[in-house]
């Protein structure tokens, strides 16, 4: 009887998780409100206006000008700390200019509006069997948005977004339509990739993309002391290693010191990436969905959905998956709609040879605070210079924390105190901060981890001295 029970109520559970998956979370409150993935900070805005044609973007920000109005740009508003809205702000929602505008097979290389997603890129190429060189692991971003966060991925060899990006045309504060490369209106180039929609709105881009690629995956069990010099003997080493993600336990039992590491070697047998070169969708989210729904709740589920994880990456040791496939990660699971808490993001960069004195301090942070940690991922970045806001100067480890807060005022200022002092370790430790989640870091945290940014914020003034492009997090951290 009593099982029966527990097996109703597990049931009932699973379905009403099933139901929730099936709706798309809105960032759009209503017609005047907006908030973000965040859902921390709503405001009501003055009016979402998503325009497909350039002309009448042009038409959008002239109006604002005569009418003296913000302008805040949005692309899937995956970014957490209003980053892409500001109070009676008009919000131009980019998602509808979206179309591929040019392609070259023989160069690589294809021209794309900026709010068409890497999804959509990815069902174009793949027939050409050529791939994206970097992105997120998730395929559901805008082009716009990554490159206005300089985003990266599970690529170990390709540097962050930046460095597949040949050029872009950028709509700026006085209306002028400027090509912006390496070669052309360089500053504007550093500034606006990395930028956060405050120079101008990012029109069309041209990206370098590379070959499709069969990989075979390798997952192996590692404790976090072994971690730097595994990575750097065993993967950084391996010219055969290409992609590369790693967990680190966020369980009770083996809290923050069993890890996971998957690898995606080139694959030695040559012709057979067309058998796995049909794109993957989304599988098992009804699964994931449950058990991290449980984890949030419960400390016993924490450690039973690490479990899950790992034996699943174990169990795939040896398959063969696509480039493409691997940048198709699923992300559906992580949707969670509900009235009192969400989950959030925060990433950290820390240099590789200090990940395990890190960890021991990071611990000691987390042990004493009450914090809803349900999952670390990592990866690596390399030494990225050319950035203003650049998070990357030296060889580093980006952990990304998924945490479930409440959405009350007293839960963010819990939260709030716990991510700076967990900021502070990292600072510490020579490492850095991700700027697209809540602004829960302090000013002087800011400027400690982007040394930058006054610069940045100097520019961004020369360029825009209305300040006609704004958001929460310019609004925060402006000096
Ligand atoms: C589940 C999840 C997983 C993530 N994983 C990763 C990861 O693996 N690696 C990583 O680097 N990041 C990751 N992120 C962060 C993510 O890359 C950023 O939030 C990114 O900005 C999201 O793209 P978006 O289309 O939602 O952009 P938005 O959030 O809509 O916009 C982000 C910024 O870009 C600006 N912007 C958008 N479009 C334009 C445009 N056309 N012109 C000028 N400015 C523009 C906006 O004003 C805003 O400041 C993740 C976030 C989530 C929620």
């Amino acid at each position: 009887m009593k099982k029966l029970i527990v097996l109703a109520i597990c049931t009932a559970l699973y379905t009403s998780f099933v139901i929730f998956s099936l709706h798309k979370p809105s960032s759009v409150v209503s017609d005047d409100h907006m908030t973000d993935v965040g859902k921390l900070m709503p405001v009501k805005v003055k009016q979402v206006v998503k325009e497909t044609e350039l002309t009448s973007i042009k038409e959008v920000i002239e109006e604002a000008k005569r009418e003296d109005l913000k302008v805040s740009i949005a692309g899937k508003r995956h970014s957490m700390g209003g980053h892409t809205y500001y109070h009676d702000s008009v919000v131009l929602d980019m998602t509808g200019y979206n179309k591929v505008l040019d392609f070259d097979k023989e160069k690589k290389t294809i021209t794309v509006q900026s709010g068409i997603t890497w999804d959509d890129i990815q069902q174009y190429i793949n027939k050409h069997g050529l791939a994206i060189q970097v992105m997120q692991s998730q395929n559901i971003f805008t082009v716009g948005g990554s490159i206005s966060v300089n985003a990266h991925g599970r690529d170990i060899r390709k540097g962050s977004l930046i460095s597949t990006v040949n050029s872009f045309r950028l709509l700026t504060a006085d209306g002028e339509i400027p090509t912006v490369s390496r070669k052309q209106n360089e500053e504007l180039f550093y500034l606006a990739l990395g930028g956060y929609g405050l120079f101008g709105v990012i029109l069309d881009v041209e990206l370098q993309l590379m070959d499709d690629e069969l990989y075979e995956m390798t997952t192996e069990k590692l404790d976090y002391t072994e971690y730097s010099d595994y990575f750097r003997e065993k993967v950084l080493d391996n010219q055969q290693a290409k992609m590369h993600l790693a967990r680190i336990s966020t369980a009770p039992d083996s809290f923050l010191t069993e890890m996971y590491v998957t690898n995606y070697e080139l694959a030695s047998e040559e012709g057979p990436l067309q058998e796995h070169d049909e794109l993957r969708k989304e599988r098992m989210t009804g699964i994931s969905k449950f058990a991290l729904g449980m984890a949030r709740n419960f400390d016993w589920a924490k450690d039973v959905f690490w479990e899950i994880q790992k034996q699943y990456f174990l169990k795939a040791n040896g398959d063969l998956i696509s480039r493409n496939n691997v940048m198709r990660s699923e992300s559906k699971f992580l949707e969670y709609e509900a009235e009192n808490d969400n989950d959030v993001l925060q990433e950290y960069f820390v240099p590789v040879d200090k990940f395990t004195d890190y960890i021991d301090d990071l611990r000691d942070v987390l042990t004493a605070e009450e914090l809803n940690l349900l999952n670390i991922t990592v990866r690596y970045v390399n030494h990225e210079e050319g950035p203003v806001l650049s998070y990357s100067d030296e060889e580093m480890f980006a952990l990304v924390l998924l945490i479930n807060q409440g959405l009350s005022k007293k839960e963010q200022k819990k939260t709030g105190e716990i991510v700076r002092k967990m900021i502070d370790v990292t600072l510490t430790h020579g490492g850095r901060y991700y700027l697209p989640y809540m602004p829960y870091p302090t000013k002087e945290q800011m400027k400690r981890t982007y040394p930058r940014s006054e610069e940045f914020f100097e520019k961004k003034k020369q360029y825009d001295p209305d300040e006609r492009f704004t958001n929460f997090f310019y609004e925060e951290y402006k000096q």
